[in-house]
């Protein structure tokens, strides 16, 4: 019986002891290294929260107020929140910096925060900010711009005219910013006819020359043939979208086969055939392949101004609020309403 058990002082009983010391060690180190690693990743977890979180509106407000961090510095946050898109936070920054009792830089945090209200498509408190600065300091070009812009994108082109004239008084060449909230003006009333609407819209772009492409866009729009016969053909490659994308019926081919340009697009597209090659590759690809390909042309717009480009025609860029700045490009491409219409038809 007594063979069952070992004696302490035997050697075995030492082993045994030594490699149960070792375990109950291993298993202690085991788990408190688990232990460890899980608040470990909690700590991290929190910190990378943290560190992602936006401050909340009461963290700026101690921060700001704090006086930690200069002006610059906020400013510089501010433009960063702008330009990921976060016009939020810098709302917050720039009114949190105009509560300041010892605020430096009051005139350029408010065209900050008016031009930030802008953007963010906030175009009444804008307005606010814009009338508050031209009260203490009237002759602010750049408050006066964004002043413009806001009654513009309003539709208060009375209130828009209004502010073209300091503008004037200080330099600025009005005369497009005039022609477009006087054109802009006139389109949208709604006490008179579409018809009176073209020929007073044609009737200033032959006074001003300017503003070619709105004009002609609303006079095919509205009426095709008073277009035509109104229609300065030596300048048509300016106009080649919206020609290109006229029906059939709609073309006038007496002006057509007077002009060189419009004889290669219109038997590009294949209602005439007054060309035979064209100096615009494009179109000579088109005449070339005479219908035979599903193929046409796209048109994309950019602004020569900022380099912005737009899939659609635009006569104020919304990037760099230029007048008039899109330059016309096309390209070839396939056909896919050809594509529809011929599945449509094969179902017939
Ligand atoms: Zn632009």
């Amino acid at each position: 019986m007594n063979s069952l058990f070992i004696d302490f002082r035997d050697p075995l009983f030492s082993i045994i002891m030594f490699f149960s010391i070792v375990f109950v060690i291993a298993f202690i180190s085991y788990w408190w290294n688990r232990y460890k690693h899980n608040e470990d990743s909690k700590y991290l977890d929190k910190f990378l929260r943290d560190f992602n979180a936006h401050p909340s509106k009461e963290d700026l407000r101690v921060l700001i107020s704090g006086g930690e961090l200069s002006e610059k510095s906020w400013l510089l946050l501010a433009q960063s929140y702008i330009e990921n898109g976060n016009y939020e936070k810098s709302i917050e920054i720039y009114n949190e910096m105009l509560k300041l009792p010892s605020r430096e830089n009051t005139t350029e945090t408010m065209f900050l925060l008016g031009k930030t209200y802008f953007k963010a498509g906030f175009l009444e408190r804008s307005k606010k900010i814009f009338l508050e600065i031209l009260k203490k300091k009237p002759r602010t070009p750049e408050a006066l711009k964004y002043l413009l812009l806001v009654y513009e994108y309003m539709k208060d082109f009375k209130s828009a005219k209004d502010v073209l004239e300091p503008l004037g008084e200080l330099g600025i060449d009005i005369r497009l910013e005039s022609a477009y909230i006087n054109a802009m003006g006139l389109l949208n009333r709604l006490d008179i006819s579409q018809d009176v609407k073209a020929h007073a819209l044609l009737k200033m772009y032959e006074e001003q020359q300017q503003l070619f492409y709105l004009t002609y866009e609303y006079l095919f729009r509205i009426n095709p043939s008073f277009a035509w016969n109104n229609f300065d053909a030596s300048r048509s490659e300016q106009l080649a979208d919206l020609l290109w994308g006229l029906e059939a019926k709609e073309l006038d081919l007496d002006i057509i086969s007077q002009n060189g340009f419009l004889r290669e697009m219109y038997s590009a597209r294949g209602d005439i055939s007054l060309a035979s090659s064209s100096d615009i590759f494009e179109f000579d690809v088109l005449i070339g392949l005479a219908g035979k390909a599903n193929a046409t042309l796209s048109f994309e717009y950019i602004c020569t101004n900022c380099k912005q480009l737009y899939p659609f025609v635009f006569t104020r860029c919304s990037s760099c609020h230029g007048l008039d700045t899109s330059r016309l490009e096309w390209s070839l491409i396939k056909n896919s309403s050809k594509d529809f219409s011929e599945d449509n038809n094969s179902f017939q």
